[in-house]
């Protein structure tokens, strides 16, 4: 039987103890779920028992702690009956050993447990909204309710409820009590533990049976934020900032609105107002980009199908563009397409082009021709794109991609109107 030194004082943060066994982990506990953790942690390192510990082990929803035994590091601790069996990254050396806890660690989550009880207090009383499961998570902690919504009004009463309480600096105590005593007290979640029950009370505002570690005085939690709500099978789970974390968590929050502020020149209450305002001003030029874009790749469309050389009854269009945008390329491209399909249609001389764009040290190509009309551009292109090592694809009546060699692109050029005037 190990001695639960953190029932005793839950406040100390070191103490020295003598080994009462050791053993290596097995390595087969790898693939052994009992002699895991549900992290796996605990599949590593040796298995220290002591004579008496600060180390809290895993249970009623509050992790273990960390630290170190003997200067080694503490991966894990959990309860086997009577005994509490840690696991520590080596062998600590000695039959008496130095015992540290990794402290701002446990501190944040007796935070976070009391913090929970305050808030279950809180949500029943004010909300008739029972607490059903909880986890204490190393970012946030969740209190899951029997409701499937609760008003903003009434959460926002539930933390105001909460600060009230935590201003009240009520006692936070635990006491052991048998099954008789257990009888005669009204708890605010039923327990099914008999013999020798931990309970733990929040002044006359709560109490529940609890095997957890808190802390000693409700003004210790500092603070409650609610984070976010979520619907989960038809529940609703309530996220929380606790304590330290709270305070972190608004420290953090109103940085980013100073920051937003100053750069959009708004007030705090502002931003979000100035941050619609902008998103609609750059919707509305993202739409008069798209149309301006739009028009020039029609023009530029126009221009080259003007100047296209006629062979028997077939327009060819060839052009090498520089430090166009690659947007630009496809978008004439598709512009041509469209126009040597319309060519065919109309009973004019059809219509084959092939283009290419050098930017940025990218080399970019589209090329097209009318499916019925022109040459067949899926047959010639292994050929015409070996001149610039190009690849890509499509299917009529475009076809686009990128190449590696620029030097190659007058050759590119030459090829594809040699073979459209050669194509049948
Ligand atoms: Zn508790």
């Amino acid at each position: 039987m190990t001695e639960a030194l953190y029932y005793q004082d839950p406040r100390l943060a070191r103490t020295s103890a003598r080994m009462a066994s050791v053993a290596r982990v097995a390595s087969e506990a790898s693939e052994a779920p009992d002699g895991a953790s549900a992290d796996g942690s605990a599949t590593e390192g040796w298995i220290v028992e002591l004579d008496r510990t600060i180390f809290y082990p895993e249970g009623g929803g509050q992790p273990a702690d960390r630290g170190t035994i003997g200067g080694l590091a503490v991966t894990d601790v959990r309860k086997e009956g009577q005994r509490i069996l840690h696991t520590v990254a080596g062998k600590p050396g000695g039959d008496e050993v130095d015992c540290r806890l990794d402290w701002p660690r446990r501190w944040d989550f007796m935070q976070q447990h009391t913090g929970q009880h305050l808030l279950s207090s809180v949500l029943a009383a004010r909300c008739g909204a029972a607490t059903v499961s909880i986890h204490l998570g190393d970012e946030v902690s969740t209190i899951e309710v029997d409701r499937e919504a609760l008003a903003d009004g009434d959460l926002a009463a539930v933390e105001d409820r909460a600060a009230e309480l935590i201003a009240a600096d009520l006692p936070v105590t635990s006491r052991w009590v048998d099954d008789a005593e257990l009888a005669a007290l009204a708890l605010r979640r039923p327990t099914q533990r008999r013999g020798s029950v931990r309970i733990v009370e929040i002044g006359d505002v709560d109490r529940v049976a609890c095997g957890g570690l808190h802390v000693a005085r409700t003004a210790e939690v500092q603070l409650v934020r609610l984070a976010r709500v979520e619907r989960i099978r038809g529940r609703l789970r309530t996220h929380w900032k606790i304590g330290r974390r709270a305070l972190l968590d608004y420290r953090v929050r109103a940085r980013i609105v100073d920051t937003l502020g100053e750069e959009l020149s708004a007030p705090p209450d502002g931003v979000a107002g100035a941050v619609a305002e902008l998103r609609g001003r750059l919707d509305g030029q993202d739409k008069a980009l798209e149309a301006a874009a739009r028009r020039i790749a029609r023009s530029q469309a126009a221009a080259l199908v003007a100047g296209a050389r006629l062979h028997g009854a077939r327009r060819i269009v060839t052009a090498a563009f520089e430090g166009e945008a690659p947007d630009f390329l496809r978008r004439v491209g598709q512009e041509l397409a469209s126009e040597a399909g319309l060519a065919r249609l109309a009973g004019l001389a059809g219509l084959a082009f092939c283009l290419t764009n050098h930017a940025g040290g990218r080399l970019q190509w589209v090329m097209g021709a009318d499916a019925k009309a022109g040459p067949q551009i899926a047959g010639l292109l292994p050929r015409l794109l070996a001149t610039v090592d190009g690849r890509g694809g499509g299917k009529p009546p475009l076809w686009q991609g990128i190449a590696s060699r620029p030097g190659g692109v007058g050759e590119l050029l030459t090829a594809f109107e040699a073979a459209c005037i050669d194509a049948p």
